[in-house]
C-alpha cells in the first residue's frame, strides 16, 4: 500500500504512526527536531513531554482521564505502554520518567518495519501526492506550516494568545440561587428569553470580589509568548478590574436587563453563565477569562453566589496555542472539510493535554488506516471517553467559543437515573468500557 504521511512526531504523530503500522500499513513520519527547534521542546526525541511529566489520574474508575489512559491501553496504545513501562511512584496520578519514556516510543517506531522517520520540516502545504496525511504538528506548530493552513481554513489566524474563560459542571451550580434569563429576555432556545445563568452579588459582595481579584497571585509571562494576538481581544478580568473599581460592573458583570427572581431586584453585579456543549453539562463564565493561578481561581470563583460548590471542568489561562476551529473545519473522522486527504491529530484539532492528544492520534491513525485499506470504520461511541473527546471536537463544542478542552465527564451524554457523584462517575465509566470494547471487537456482538 502507499504510505500514510505524518507531519510532527510528538504524542500525537507517534501513537498515529503506531496504529497505523500496526494495522499493516507503512508510514513516513516527518519530525523537524532537531533540523528546526520549538519555543518549548528541549531535546530531539519523538514524544517529548514539554512540560509536567504527568499523565494526570490514572484512576479508571472515577476520572475521564483515567478511563482515557484505559481504553487506550485496550486499543494497543504506544503512548500507553511506555508510560506504563516507566512509571514513577505519583499516587494516583501516572507519572513518568519523560527520557526513558520518549526514549521507548522513539525506539518502538524506529524498529518497526513499516515505519520510516525523515527528519525534516514540511514547511508549507504537503506535496499533492502525498495523497494521506496526518498533521499532528501541536501548539507550537512551525510558522510557514501553520500560514499554509491558515490560508486553507480561511481563519484570520491560527496562532492565539488564549485567554481562556473557566468552565462549570452544570450540576454544581447552585439553582436556588443562581436563576436563568437573558438580557430584557431577548432570545432564549424558546424564545423564552432564557440562555443564560446568572449569579448575582450586593455591593459588598461585589467589592470583596473586585479587591480578592486584584490581589490575586498571576501567572507569569513566556518570553516567547510577546508576539502572538489575544484570541478575539479578551482581555483577561483582572486587566479590566485594575481600570477602575466599577470598571467590571460596566463590563462582563453589567448587571442591566436582569431582575434576580428572589429579591424582585435588579442586583447591584452579575457573574453569567452561558452553555458550552450541546449537552447542556458545560456552562462557561461569561468574558471571565484570566491568568489567575488554578488554586486562586478556584478559591476566588467560589465566593460568587450560586458558584460556592462549583466543580470545574477547566480552568481559565493564558498561553500560546495552534488550533483549528475544528467543529466548523473537520468532519467526523477528523479530515479536513476543505481538502479530505488531509487529517489532523493531536493539541492542534482543539483538545488539551498531552493524553487527550495521544488519544485523537490514535484515533486518527485508526481512521486514516482503515481508508487505505478500504475498510468501513466507525467513530467511537459518544459514550466512551475517546468518542466524548471526539464529538466534542467535531461537533458537539460551540464553533463561535471553540477553545482546547481537556476530556471531563462533563462531555459525555448523562446517565439514566438519579445518580450522583461518586457512583455517577462509576457508572459513566463502566458503561463507556463496556462500549469501548464492542467497538474494538472486530466482529459485531449479536443484539442483547
Ligand atoms: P507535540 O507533542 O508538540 O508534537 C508536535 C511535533 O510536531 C513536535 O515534535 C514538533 O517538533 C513537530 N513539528 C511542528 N511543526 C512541524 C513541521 N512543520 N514539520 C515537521 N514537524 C513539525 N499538556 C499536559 O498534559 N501537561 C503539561 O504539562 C503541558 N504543558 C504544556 C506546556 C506548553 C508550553 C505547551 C505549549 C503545551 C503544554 N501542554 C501540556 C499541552 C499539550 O498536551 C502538549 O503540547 C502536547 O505535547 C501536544 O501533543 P501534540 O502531539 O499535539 O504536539
Amino acid at each position: 500500500a502507499k504510505p500514510i504521511h505524518i507531519v510532527g512526531g510528538g504524542l500525537a504523530g507517534s501513537e498515529a504512526a503506531w496504529q497505523i503500522a500496526s494495522a499493516g500499513v507503512p508510514v513516513v513520519l516527518h519530525e523537524m527536531r532537531p533540523v528546526r527547534g520549538t519555543e518549548a521542546h528541549l531535546t530531539d526525541s519523538l514524544a517529548e513531554l514539554v512540560c509536567s511529566n504527568s499523565f494526570r489520574s490514572d484512576d479508571a474508575a472515577n476520572n475521564a482521564v483515567g478511563l482515557l489512559h484505559e481504553e487506550m491501553r485496550r486499543a494497543g496504545s504506544l503512548i500507553m505502554r511506555a508510560a506504563d513501562a516507566h512509571k514513577l511512584p505519583a499516587g494516583g496520578a501516572l507519572a513518568v520518567d519523560r527520557h526513558g519514556f520518549s526514549a521507548a516510543v522513539q525506539q518502538a517506531l524506529l524498529t518497526h518495519p513499516l515505519v520510516d522517520l525523515r527528519r525534516e520540516e514540511v514547511a508549507g502545504l504537503p506535496p499533492a501526492d502525498w495523497d494521506s496525511v496526518i498533521v499532528a504538528t501541536g501548539p507550537l506548530t512551525s510558522p510557514a506550516l501553520a500560514e499554509a493552513i491558515r490560508s486553507l481554513s480561511g481563519e484570520e489566524a491560527l496562532a492565539f494568545f488564549d485567554a481562556i474563560a473557566p468552565i462549570v459542571h452544570h450540576e454544581s451550580i447552585d439553582l436556588s440561587i443562581a436563576w436563568k434569563q437573558s438580557r430584557y429576555d431577548k432570545g432564549g432556545p424558546a424564545g423564552d428569553g432564557a440562555d443564560y445563568l446568572n449569579c448575582p452579588l450586593t455591593k459588598p459582595e461585589y467589592e470583596a470580589f473586585v479587591a480578592a481579584l486584584l490581589a490575586g497571585d498571576k501567572t507569569e509571562f513566556k518570553e516567547w509568548e510577546h508576539n502572538t494576538p489575544y484570541f478575539n481581544g479578551c482581555q483577561p478580568i483582572e486587566v479590566i478590574a485594575a481600570s477602575g473599581p466599577q470598571t467590571l460592573r460596566f463590563g462582563p458583570m453589567k448587571p442591566v436587563g436582569l431582575r434576580d427572581p428572589r429579591t424582585g431586584h435588579r442586583p447591584w453585579a452579575v457573574v453569567q453563565l452561558r452553555q458550552d456543549n450541546a449537552l447542556s453539562t458545560l456552562w462557561n463564565i461569561v468574558g471571565f477569562q484570566t491568568k489567575l493561578k488554578h488554586g486562586e481561581q478556584t478559591r476566588l470563583f467560589r465566593t460568587i453566589p450560586g458558584l460556592q460548590n462549583a466543580e470545574f471542568a477547566r480552568l481559565g489561562g493564558l498561553h500560546r496555542n495552534t488550533f483549528l476551529n475544528s467543529p466548523r473545519l473537520l468532519d467526523a473522522s477528523l479530515r479536513l472539510k476543505a481538502m479530505p486527504r488531509l487529517r489532523f491529530a493531536g493539541q492542534i484539532t482543539g483538545c488539551e493535554g498531552y493524553v487527550e492528544s495521544a488519544a485523537v492520534g490514535l484515533m486518527t491513525g485508526r481512521f486514516a488506516a482503515a481508508e487505505r485499506l478500504g475498510l468501513a470504520s466507525t467513530t467511537p461511541p459518544a459514550t466512551t471517553a475517546m468518542g466524548a473527546l471526539l464529538g466534542h471536537i467535531t461537533g458537539g463544542a460551540d464553533a463561535t467559543t471553540f477553545q482546547p478542552m481537556n476530556v471531563n465527564f462533563g462531555l459525555f451524554p448523562p446517565i439514566e437515573g438519579t445518580l450522583r457523584g461518586k457512583e455517577r462517575k462509576q457508572a459513566l465509566s463502566a458503561r463507556a468500557l463496556r462500549d469501548f470494547d464492542r467497538w474494538l471487537s472486530p466482529t459485531p456482538l449479536a443484539a442483547e
